[in-house]
């Protein structure tokens, strides 16, 4: 990439395009779209947010699975979390 070139943000806008807006420097986000969040801060803001972040997984998956393909494929194993 060359130097001049700005990193996007990219986050999906309300229009469904990428958002256009440079990052925040050492973040992937612009200022408008979490670049500037530090994240929760309270243990009750940590836990609402794992407990939001799974169950968009648990949508996502949902829509991304077919139904038989749950029990006939083998759970994948993580290798690399040592
Ligand atoms: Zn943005």
């Amino acid at each position: 990439m060359p130097a001049d070139v700005k990193q996007r943000c990219g986050a999906k806008t309300r229009g469904g395009v990428p958002c256009q807006a440079p990052i925040v420097r050492g973040r992937n986000r612009c200022k408008l779209h979490g670049g500037l969040s530090t994240g929760p801060k309270t243990p009750e803001g940590k836990t609402r947010s794992m407990q939001a972040l799974h169950a968009g997984y648990l949508q996502w998956r949902a829509r991304n699975q077919p139904r038989e393909a749950d029990k006939s494929r083998p759970t994948p194993t993580r290798r690399n979390c040592e």
